[in-house]
């Protein structure tokens, strides 16, 4: 699911705007994380009231653009130009006061076609999504890409899965898988616009292909039977120049090609899986309409990581689940010792009006979720060490984004997704080089 945060300066009606909009988001499938994670989107909700509100609305969409694939600028301070607008560094998405309620739309089109400057530029409808590019900004394409190096390309939406936790299903319309002919033009664009890296989003990527429309169209192409897989391997065979890595991928109906793909074509697809598990109980998993038992996801992870070279794991984690007891914590804790992840996102269950979860009985209290989420926290921190510490000294392909702290060092991704700081200099922002992990 991808993800968003939101930053808010200013007063209560400032904040209550967040709400809104974190609920516009929430509605249309994304998941909201703290301030301090990693998030797909980044929000900044400005006030204008003080030129030093200004300036610090600056410095926080700098501190987004370091952490987010997408930045957003909305609030007071961009309902007119001047005062913050001075701030606001190239390659920002501005959503002035009066279109957040098209927030989401604005999201989407930006998620299909990335180059934000360029798209509010072409798109003669677009008089509410300009960018700082468009503010009179003499910044190049060349200047964009500096700031970005990894693009989203969104390659299905929707989900009928139903996992009883979640709205999704209830609140996103039906599947909808987009072909590798409406694609290729994209990722082609992206690449001339110097992008090394190429992310394939969806809400539900492993149901590529299970919409009615693309099963029309692959049977009137004699092709039908088309996985996710299948769709990957034919833009790595029809591109060059970029490498792709997979967004977040649920373990039902999980395509195994994936995992051949990965080893076939190493410098194309990124040995990195944010497999989702939500849980390791498979009394919760049940509960949680997961459709896979513990043993089912541990032998895919295991077929991952000791089959395809240098690979590495991501995951979700959903704690507080109606009835999760502490014995379920239990066995959640012993799996996590057991797997290798370098990440985990954790995340309090919420209770969502609609969903079967939320008429559960055993609603876990507040305060037992968020000891259960620091613990879980910490597990994974010393997991991520350790997984890192296993690479160490070996070489990988990183994707160079930005300059560190540390004077003389840069900071990037590796293809199987170590956050690595080496020695360089900002030439190298944007480019994939071979690091020695340090
Ligand atoms: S698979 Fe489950 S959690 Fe993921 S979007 Fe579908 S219903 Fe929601």
């Amino acid at each position: 699911m991808p993800t968003f945060s939101i930053l808010t300066l200013g007063c209560r009606a400032n904040q209550s705007d967040s709400q809104r909009i974190a609920e516009l988001l929430r509605q249309g499938g994304y998941e909201q994380v703290g301030q301090e994670e990693f998030a797909d989107i980044g929000i900044m909700n400005s006030c204008t009231v003080t030129a030093e509100a200004d300036r610090k609305g600056g410095q926080m969409l700098r501190r987004l653009q370091r952490k987010c694939s997408l930045v957003i600028a909305t609030g007071c301070g961009t309902a007119k130009k001047g005062g913050l607008w001075d701030h606001i560094p190239e390659g920002v998405v501005i959503v002035p006061p009066s279109e957040r309620e098209n927030i989401l739309r604005i999201i989407e089109k930006q998620q299909i076609n990335i180059t934000v400057g360029k798209r509010a530029a072409n798109d003669a409808n677009s008089d509410v999504c300009a960018s700082k590019e468009d503010s009179g900004s003499e910044a190049s394409a060349d200047s964009f890409v500096r700031h970005r190096t990894r693009a989203l390309l969104k390659v299905q939406e929707g989900c009928n899965h139903m996992c009883t936790f979640c709205i999704v299903p209830m609140v996103r319309g039906p599947l909808k898988s987009f072909e590798a002919d409406e694609l290729l033009p994209k990722i082609d664009g992206l690449i001339k616009e110097g992008f090394k890296e190429i992310v394939f989003t969806g809400t539900h990527l492993a149901l590529w292909g299970r919409d009615p429309k693309s099963k029309i169209l692959f049977r009137e192409r004699g092709c039908e039977g088309r996985s996710f897989a299948d769709l990957v391997e034919e833009l790595i065979l029809k591109t060059e120049g970029v490498r792709f890595r997979i967004s977040s991928i649920e373990p039902m109906s999980f395509p195994k090609k994936l995992l051949d793909l990965m080893k076939a074509y190493p410098d194309r697809l990124c040995p990195h899986l944010h497999l989702v598990v939500q849980h390791a109980s498979d009394r919760i998993l049940k509960a949680m309409h997961r459709d896979y038992t513990l043993e089912e996801y541990e032998a895919l992870a295991a077929e991952f990581l000791n089959s395809v070279p240098g690979a590495c794991l991501t995951t979700d984690i959903l704690l507080g689940f109606p009835g999760e007891t502490e014995e379920d914590m239990e066995i959640l804790e012993a799996f996590l010792r057991r797997v290798p992840f370098y990440h985990l996102h954790v995340f309090p269950y919420s209770r969502r009006q609609g969903t079967p979860a939320a008429e559960m009985a055993d609603q876990v209290p507040e305060p037992i979720k968020k000891e259960r989420v620091r613990r879980i926290i910490a597990l994974g921190e010393e997991s991520a060490r350790q997984v890192y510490d296993s690479f160490r000294g070996t070489e990988r392909a990183v994707l160079v984004e930005r300059s560190a702290k540390r004077p003389g060092y840069v900071s990037g991704t590796a293809d199987n997704f170590l956050s690595v700081e080496f020695e360089g200099d900002a030439s190298l922002i944007g480019e994939i080089v071979k690091v020695k992990i340090p």
